[in-house]
């Protein structure tokens, strides 16, 4: 037999999961010139691009443009996306093991976290985490229904997912009709009551989980104002020590820009956006459904680690809120055949080599992205981390690591074509992007999404 990756014998590789993670891996193995490679894409949804269709906030469309390049890598004559496949149903470890001399796992964290407090269950009670996948027009989530009537919101936790959730419930109906927000969101939203959403922080301004960008454009919201307390928007005596000694440029940016809006009276904009620092829920309260949230007030300490934590006090506060989103952050779950780290909630591995969680590489397995490293980072993050796998790859290649696949690199067409007629192409999902695109530009707006997937088939079979 050939050398693995050569031409007569090309290194065959099945990317699940066709998110950022995906994609670098494709333009990352396109590094290695002298390597040929086949490489398989695939979706659980007939659309590619993960995260940047379904959780970027639809009017970070500059954010969303990454799919350009990701559009390249998928036209290689030696990358085939197949849409419309979930690992575990139609198809499995072994019958990857029999095409393929490795399989890498880019799939994402999808599920959400929770804050184990009491009344989380209530109704009205959602994660963001949800609400995300629901404006954005994920299939699996369109048919959720938010109380929008309510007057009150709160959100727990301030990373930059709290800050997408808080600005689509702040924008205007202009704004939103401005962006790729699914239809039946922008819909439900217009027709809302929502006047005042509270963001609830556990710690300071200094430890801040969100970024600058996000954070100055929340002041920039033709429709609401932002409203953070005085004492709490000041920073207390260990966080400046903190920050003077060891403050990242974002940090002292979040500082300076939430100092900003600290105190400042409201200026008489429909909405009030009031982002509340050195607080912790303690009880959702109700009967039935949400009307309130119990917080307490934290104060800050230095741990053993040398990091800053909050700490409860004996102070409450009640907060009237008819709708809470906990946005404490994602978790990944875990998949047929593949070692998982249930605290973490990510694939057990070493530098993208799955192992077997007592530090055994497992022959053929690899990772990259959120179910890689856990759910942190922006896009550009996982070039780099899809970057240490694909090395990792090449390495194991080299070293005559991988399986040794049974069938020809063609026979796994029919194989997903008899367990999934409603197969997807990357051309078929070509048909859809032209669609979505062009009822977009009908309404002067960027896209307008389809969001069952019986409505994509029969666009992408339309052609
Ligand atoms: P995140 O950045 O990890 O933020 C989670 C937030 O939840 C933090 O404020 C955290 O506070 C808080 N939290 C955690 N457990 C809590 C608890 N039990 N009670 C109260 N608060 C709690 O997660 P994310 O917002 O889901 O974002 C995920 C990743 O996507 C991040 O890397 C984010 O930057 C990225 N993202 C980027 C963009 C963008 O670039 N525009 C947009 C969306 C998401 P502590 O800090 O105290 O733990």
């Amino acid at each position: 037999m050939t050398q693995i990756g050569s031409e007569g014998n090309p290194l065959r590789v099945a990317v699940i999961g066709a998110g950022p993670a995906g994609f670098y891996t494709i333009s990352n193995f396109q590094k290695f010139k002298e390597i040929h490679t086949r490489i398989d894409l695939y979706d659980r949804l007939p659309t590619p691009f993960g995260l940047v269709r379904n959780g970027v906030a639809p009017d970070h469309q500059k954010d969303k443009s990454v799919t350009r390049a990701y559009d390249k890598s998928a036209q290689q004559p030696n990358v085939r996306f197949f849409g419309n496949v979930e690992y575990g149903t139609h198809i499995h470890m072994d019958d990857l093991k029999q095409h393929y001399h490795m399989v890498m796992f880019s799939n994402g964290a999808k599920m959400d976290r929770s804050l184990e407090v009491p009344g989380e269950d209530l109704a009205g009670s959602h994660s963001a985490t949800d609400f995300v996948a629901w404006y954005n027009g994920h299939p699996d989530y369109a048919h959720l229904e938010f109380d929008l009537s309510q007057e009150s919101v709160a959100i727990v936790g301030i990373g930059n997912v709290a800050v997408d959730v808080a600005r689509m419930l702040c924008m205007s109906d202009a704004e939103r009709r401005a962006t790729d927000m699914a239809d039946h969101a922008v819909q439900a939203l217009a027709k809302s009551n929502v006047k005042h959403v509270y963001m609830l922080g556990r710690r300071g301004p200094a430890q801040a989980a969100f970024t600058p960008p996000e954070i100055k454009e929340l002041g920039e919201l033709e429709d609401a104002d932002i409203e953070v307390l005085a004492d709490e928007g000041t920073l207390d005596a260990l966080s400046q020590e903190d920050l003077d000694a060891n403050g990242d440029k974002n940090a002292v940016k979040n500082v300076e820009l939430i100092g900003g809006y600290a105190g400042q009276p409201l200026s008489g904009k429909s909405k009030t956006l009031t982002i509340r620092f050195l607080v912790s829920p303690t009880e959702l309260q109700g009967d039935k459904r949400v009307s309130g949230i119990r917080i307490v007030k934290n104060e800050l300490y230095l741990d053993d680690r040398g990091s800053i934590r909050p700490r409860a006090t004996e102070n409450f506060e009640d907060l009237q809120a008819g709708l809470v989103f906990r946005s404490v952050g994602y978790r990944g779950s875990p998949l047929p055949d593949v070692p998982f780290h249930e605290e973490w909630g990510s694939i057990h591995n070493e530098l993208g080599r799955v192992t077997d969680g007592n530090g055994n590489n497992v022959e053929g397995l690899y990772c990259a992205g959120w179910i890689k490293r856990g759910p942190t980072g922006v896009i550009g993050t996982n070039k780099t981390d899809a970057q240490e796998t694909v090395k990792c790859m090449v390495e194991d290649m080299e070293a005559g690591l991988c399986f040794s696949p049974s069938e020809s690199a063609g026979a796994i067409v029919g194989l997903l074509q008899s367990r999934q007629p409603d197969l997807i192409s990357y051309d078929d999902w070509s048909r859809i992007d032209a669609y979505e695109l062009a009822a977009g530009d009908a309404e002067g707006r960027p896209r307008v999404k389809l969001t069952s997937v019986p409505d994509m088939l029969k666009v992408a079979r339309a052609g």
